[in-house]
């Protein structure tokens, strides 16, 4: 393993920004088991979020990186041991993958945390479902069961279930590490070799991953990673003719322009893309729970979370006490730096991103009643920092109760009646998560039953099972991941037909008539 430059920074003191030791200050890709420059020797700048200081010089891969990348990847699943494994001889690399995650979380944490702004105890979270991710997948591909069907005396039928080649992952910039994860993992697990792209605001995680796969014993080749922006390495990955499978997650904007681009290959894609999730408060809700699950699911991840609850809409009945109660506690939530344990908002990933959100911001005073925040925080001059923001009595054709902002900034909106509240629940043009709250149980499934969203949540918070299917519907995915519906997408299904007994044959051209006709 060649390793990469690493020196201590000794930058202009910064407020609150806190540089991890051994900071990389370039980061190459990896090829075919080697760390390697671009082949036109690009690179492009990394900032980070407290200082918006340029801390790293990242390849800047393109069509030719991804060219060998892709070889590289296709030699290894032609010709090398991966796909031929057994499956439990691959689970234990993968078991070996997340045990060395889970050693090295504090320090996955720390660099995560400082690339992409996330408070540190919520990046800590992230590397340990990282670790969960591997592990689930090594644990389902050994209990992996595939059908048989039998007509007795007859046939047999079978499912040969087969890893597919090179799959291109590409993925964003929110939680990267863990986003990476939960895509390597079922790749992998199920024999394919892959490529990866990462997001270019926060390249820094992704490349631990190839020290952590070598040391696990994964084979040359099955790992493969590209640096780069979206239109140059992202774009070249998703041309490629020798890649079948796209699994993207990123805005539904990009994730339109991939679909188009992958048409004349006609490649397998999963699309996990953005959301405007709804949030629904009943009257006769638990409003303590709901309010600490509203705050947490629009402001945890500093708000740049596909599934947030971003808009809440509250029962007429209770709307006014859901506000006042609700802005006071998003006031009370703790922006600071990112590596400060106590912090709960930290610093959005990029100058761009946050320019974009405080854009939101400025829009919303015109569009609601701002309750809460609305703009810098006191106390931070520099760095990407947006104070927790609320606006209330916010119409359904306000843009920031349709577009996606991916912020703390969140939109508030009451309703009267069950059918109000579903149509402003799925008058998005969004549909991936929704969150009910109501103690009325009939409503509570009547309401998951009609909502547009690919997930829903009935008085919980966001709170995964790894089994069950993870996607959106309408503008927020195609196809679903999770679970065995991953092991599906990362596989071909072929099925075999044996005969048991007598050959079944209609025989043509058997009689003399019918060879004179
Ligand atoms: P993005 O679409 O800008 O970028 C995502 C990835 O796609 C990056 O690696 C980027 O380099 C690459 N890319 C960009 N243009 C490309 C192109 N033409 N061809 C190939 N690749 C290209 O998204 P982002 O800003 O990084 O991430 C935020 C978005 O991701 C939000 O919309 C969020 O809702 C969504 N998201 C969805 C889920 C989900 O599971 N549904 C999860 C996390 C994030």
């Amino acid at each position: 393993m060649t390793d990469t430059a690493t020196i201590a920074l000794v930058p202009e003191p910064v407020a609150g920004r806190h540089i991890p030791a051994d900071l990389p200050t370039r980061i190459q890709h990896y090829i075919d088991g080697a760390f390697v420059d671009s082949a036109d020797g690009d690179t492009f700048d990394v900032l980070d979020p407290v200082s918006n200081e340029v801390y790293l010089q990242a390849a800047a891969g393109k069509k030719a990186d991804i060219d060998r990348a892709v070889a590289a990847a296709r030699t290894a699943f032609a010709e090398g041991p991966w796909p031929r494994m057994l499956p439990r001889e691959r689970s234990r690399i993968l078991h070996r993958i997340a045990d060395i995650v889970e050693s090295r979380d504090a320090r996955l944490a720390e660099l995560e945390s400082f690339d992409s702004g996330l408070p540190i105890t919520q990046a800590l979270g992230q590397a340990r479902r990282a670790a969960e991710n591997f592990r689930f997948f090594a644990d389902l591909i050994v209990a992996q069961a595939d059908d048989t069907y039998k007509v007795p005396g007859r046939q047999i039928n079978y499912v040969n279930r087969k890893p597919i080649g090179v799959a291109g992952l590409i993925t964003p910039w929110n939680t990267p590490f863990m986003l990476e994860s939960w895509k390597l993992g079922p790749a992998l697990a199920t024999g394919n070799t892959v490529v990866l792209k990462p997001a270019e605001f926060t390249p820094l995680s992704a490349s631990l991953w190839a020290g952590i796969f070598e040391e696990a014993g994964l084979p040359k080749g099955v790992f493969n990673l590209v640096n780069g922006l979206g239109e140059d390495a992202g774009d070249a990955l998703v041309k490629h003719p020798d890649v079948p499978l796209i699994s993207f997650t990123g805005e539904s904007s990009t994730g339109r322009l991939i679909f188009g681009n992958a048409a004349p290959y006609l490649k397998g894609l999963s699309m996990e893309l953005g959301g405007k999730s709804p949030a629904i408060v009943f009257a006769d809700a638990d409003l303590d729970a709901a309010i600490d699950a509203t705050i947490f699911g629009v402001f945890s991840l500093n708000g740049e979370r596909c599934t947030a609850g971003s808009r809440i809409l509250v029962q007429r009945e209770v709307y006014d006490e859901f506000v006042s109660r609700y802005a006071a506690q998003a006031a009370r939530v703790v922006v600071g730096y990112p590596h400060d344990p106590a912090t709960e908002v930290g610093a959005l990933v990029h100058p761009e991103h946050y320019e974009k959100v405080m854009s939101y911001v400025e829009l919303g005073k015109t569009e609601g009643r701002l309750v809460a925040g609305g703009g810098r925080p006191e106390g931070f001059e520099t760095g990407n920092f947006v104070a927790p923001t609320v606006f209330a009595d916010v119409a359904p054709d306000a843009r920031i109760f349709q577009e996606e902002i991916f912020g703390p900034v969140v939109a508030i909106t009451p309703f009267d009646t069950d059918e109000e509240a579903l149509a402003l629940a799925n008058d998005t043009k969004y549909g991936l998560a929704a969150y009910v709250w109501t103690n009325d149980l009939k409503r509570a499934h009547n309401f998951a039953q009609a909502v547009e969203a690919g997930m829903v949540w009935l008085n919980s918070n966001n709170v995964r099972d790894l089994r069950t299917p993870f996607g959106g519907v309408k503008a927020s995915g195609l196809g679903h991941e999770g679970g065995y519906r991953s092991i599906d997408f990362y596989t071909d299904q072929q099925a075999v037909h044996i005969t048991l007994g007598e050959v079944h044959n209609p025989t043509f051209g058997k009689t003399d008539a019918a060879a004179s006709h």
